[in-house]
């Protein structure tokens, strides 16, 4: 796993300023959980960790490596959105491979990949079907197996969970703390959730105004409000 390191980052829209300065140090294997309130500027900080959004300022280092200018295809990381960003035509299969596919990566070694991820995904039984006919859990799943096949130091997830209904955002959560525990991998995830943040994080960062007011582990945020 590898850690992240943000440096005094800026990000402005035009004239408006939406991060404001932001030091954080995350040790890798954490698993770091952005909360605040809507506007705060956690997507914003989320996409300059992934490179979606360009800095106005200040420095990102990822596994020790300054990732200013890197396009976040060569950032070793993967994403997970609230929207699965599913291809509708392709099957749940090619979804998954699309990126392996596209660095013509062997065959069989996609299949493995697939084979690896499914059964932990419980999506074994859907491969052949497109997106269209799974649940919305299930979405979400697949969306997550096509982050797992890209084995990256570091997820990232922008409330994953939020379209899902209470039962499976329960059963969901449940599984996202069980893959971390098993992969050990940096996560930085984003949640309207309380009850989501205290289960997941290691560590809790809390936002307001382009700011991180609170930084620490659960215990520590949620008896110090
Ligand atoms: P959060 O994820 O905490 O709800 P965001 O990071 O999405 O907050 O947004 C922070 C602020 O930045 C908001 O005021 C939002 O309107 C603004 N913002 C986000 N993206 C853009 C953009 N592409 N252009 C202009 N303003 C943006
Ligand atoms: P590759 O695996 O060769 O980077 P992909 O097709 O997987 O190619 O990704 C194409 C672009 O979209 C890259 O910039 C990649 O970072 C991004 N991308 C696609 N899916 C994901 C994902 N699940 N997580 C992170 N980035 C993704």
């Amino acid at each position: 796993a590898a850690g992240i390191e943000l440096k005094n980052v800026q990000k402005s829209f035009g004239n408006t300023e939406v991060i404001k300065g932001i030091d954080l140090n995350i040790e890798p294997g954490e698993f770091v959980v952005l909360v605040g309130p809507s506007g705060c500027g956690k997507s914003t900080l989320l996409n300059l960790i992934s490179g979606l959004e360009t800095l106005s300022g200040g420095d990102v280092t990822i596994g020790g490596k300054v990732v200013n200018n890197t396009p976040p295809r060569d950032r070793d990381i993967a994403m997970v959105f609230q929207s699965y960003a599913l291809y509708p035509t392709k099957t749940v299969r090619d979804n998954i491979t699309f990126g392996m596919q596209a660095r013509r990566v062997p065959k069989a070694e996609q299949d493995a990949a697939v084979a690896a991820f499914s059964g932990l995904l419980q999506i074994d039984h859907l491969l052949d079907r497109k997106p269209g006919q799974l649940s919305g859990g299930q979405r979400q799943r697949v969306a997550m197996g096509r982050a797992l096949v890209r084995d990256p130091d570091v997820f990232l997830f922008d409330e994953p969970l939020s379209n899902l209904d209470a039962k499976l955002r329960i059963d969901m959560r449940t599984e996202i703390k069980k893959l971390h525990l098993r992969l050990g991998k940096t996560v930085v995830y984003v949640t309207h959730d309380q009850i989501e943040a205290m289960t997941l994080a290691s560590r809790i960062a809390v936002m307001d105004e382009g700011r991180i007011r609170q930084y620490g582990p659960p215990e520590e945020i949620y008896e110090n409000p």
